[in-house]
C-alpha cells in the first residue's frame, strides 16, 4: 500500500452515503421487506411511470443494499453499482446484458473456473463463441479482440496470480472498439481501481474481500450509469439474482474494515510467499509481489497466492498436518486456507479448467488470512517438515 492519498480516497469510499440513521443508529437498519406500500394513486402512479425513484419491491430496489452498491460504486470510482446474490450471478447477468448470438467474448486464460464453465457450457450453447488469450501477451490479446464483443479480464487470476497490465489491455481492446469487463476480487479496489485504467465494467465476488468474514456470497457489478443501467433493466431483473437485504447488511459491515484488512494480507502473505520462496522444499511461487515492480494499476497485494513443491514432497501430509491453516476452497476471509492443486485438477466438475489451464499437481493455493504471520509461519514449517520427513 503507497501513499496516504490512496488511503483518503479509500476513507471517503467508506462513509459514502452514510446517511443519518433512524434512531441516531451508528449502523443502518437491515430493511428486511420483500415490498413498499404507497399513500395514494398519485403516488403509486408517479413510481411506475418512472418519474419518481423510490422502493416498489426488493427484487428491485432495496434501501440497504443500495447503500452496499453505493459505497461500491464510490470505492471504484464508479458512477454506479449494482448487487447479486453471488459474483457468479454479477458474471452471468453482465455477460448476458452484452453479449448475443452469433458474438464473440475474448476472455483471458485462467479466469475463476466457474466463470471458464459458464462461457464454455451456457454460452456456447446460446451460440456465443469464447477464445482465450494470454494477458501477459499483448500482441496476441490485440489480434484476438478485432470483431468480439466483450473483453473479459481478470487480473491477477485467482491460481498462478498472472498480474496484466490492465491499461494497457484496456486501451488496445477500446481501439478495437470491444468494452470491457474486469474481475476485481483479487485485488480488491483497495490495490486496483481499473474504472480508472480505462476499463468500462469491474466486478468482484463480494463473498471474498468485500465481505471478508467468510459469512456471505454476494456479487457486485460497478460502472457508468448507462451500462449499469442496461444490466439493471436487462437482466438482473428477470434473471433474478438479487442480493438480500440481510447480506447487503452484513457487507456494508465488511466494507468499513476493508483497507485494514487488506494491509494485513498483504504484510503476511508477502512475508510467506518470501520464507517459501527461500525454503528448499519449494520449486516456485506464484505472487505479483516477488516479481521486480507491480504491474501499472496494481497498488498492492493481497493475501491469495499459489506455490509449487518440489518432486518428492508429499503433498497429502502437507495437507493433513495443517492445523491454522483448513482445507478449503473460497478466500477473502479472515481465515487462513489452503487448496491443494492435484485435488482441483481431480475435480468432478466439469469442463475442468484446471486440467485445461494446466494447474499444477504439485501446487497448493494459499488464502493468508488474518491470524498473525507468526503463527501461520509456523503452521507451515511445521506441515513442510511433515510432508519432507
Ligand atoms: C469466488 C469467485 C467468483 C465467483 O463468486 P461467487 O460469489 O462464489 O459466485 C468469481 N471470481 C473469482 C475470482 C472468485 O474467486
Amino acid at each position: 500500500m503507497t501513499d496516504g492519498a490512496d488511503w483518503l480516497d479509500l476513507a471517503s469510499g467508506i462513509v459514502a452515503h452514510d446517511a443519518p440513521n433512524p434512531y441516531a443508529a451508528v449502523v443502518p437498519p437491515i430493511v428486511q421487506t420483500s415490498l413498499f406500500t404507497f399513500g395514494s394513486y398519485a403516488e403509486m402512479e408517479g413510481v411506475y411511470r418512472g418519474e419518481v425513484q423510490r422502493p416498489t419491491y426488493s427484487r428491485g430496489l432495496n434501501p440497504t443494499t443500495r447503500i452496499f452498491e453505493e459505497k461500491v460504486a464510490a470505492l471504484e470510482g464508479a458512477e454506479d453499482a449494482l448487487s447479486f446474490a453471488s459474483g457468479m450471478a454479477a458474471i452471468a447477468s453482465t455477460v448476458l446484458t452484452f453479449v448475443s448470438p452469433g458474438e464473440r467474448i475474448v476472455a483471458v486464460r485462467h479466469v475463476y473456473p466457474d466463470a471458464y464453465r459458464l462461457f464454455e457450457t451456457f454460452a456456447k450453447r446460446m451460440g456465443i463463441a469464447v477464445t482465450y488469450v494470454d494477458g501477459l501477451d499483448e500482441d496476441a490479446v490485440a489480434r484476438a479482440l478485432p470483431g468480439a464483443k466483450l473483453f473479459y479480464m481478470e487480473s491477477p487470476t485467482s491460481w498462478v496470480m498472472e498480474a496484466h497490465d490492465v491499461g494497457a489491455l484496456a486501451r488496445l481492446a477500446r481501439e478495437a472498439g470491444v468494452m470491457t469487463v474486469i474481475d476485481n476480487s483479487w485485488a480488491s479496489p483497495v490495490f486496483q481501481t481499473p474504472i480508472a485504467l480505462g476499463v468500462d465494467l469491474v466486478l468482484h465476488s463480494a463473498s471474498k474481500y468485500l465481505g471478508g468474514h467468510s459469512d456471505v456470497v454476494a456479487g457486485v457489478v460497478a460502472g457508468s450509469k448507462a451500462l449499469v443501467g442496461r444490466i439493471r433493466g436487462e437482466t438482473h431483473p428477470y434473471l433474478g439474482g438479487k442480493l438480500s437485504p440481510f447480506d447487503g447488511w452484513l457487507l456494508v459491515r465488511g466494507l468499513r474494515t476493508l483497507p485494514l484488512r487488506m494491509k494485513a494480507h498483504e504484510a503476511a502473505a508477502l512475508s510467506i510467499a518470501r520464507r517459501l520462496k527461500s525454503h528448499e522444499a519449494v520449486e516456485s511461487v506464484a505472487h505479483p509481489g516477488l516479481a521486480n515492480a507491480l504491474p501499472p494499476g496494481l497498488r498492492g497485494t493481497s493475501g491469495l497466492f499459489s506455490f509449487v513443491f518440489r518432486d518428492g514432497v508429499d503433498v497429502v501430509r502437507f495437507a493433513d498436518t495443517l492445523s491454522t491453516f483448513a482445507l478449503g476452497v473460497s478466500w477473502g476471509g479472515h481465515e487462513s486456507l489452503a487448496v491443494p492443486g492435484a485435488i482441483v485438477r481431480a475435480q468432478a466438475a466439469q469442463p475442468n479448467s484446471a486440467l485445461a489451464f494446466g494447474i499444477h499437481p504439485r501446487s497448493v493455493r494459499l488464502h493468508v488470512g488474518l491470524e498473525g504471520e507468526a503463527l501461520l509461519w509456523s503452521d507451515l514449517e511445521a506441515a513442510i517438515a511433515a510432508a519432507t520427513l
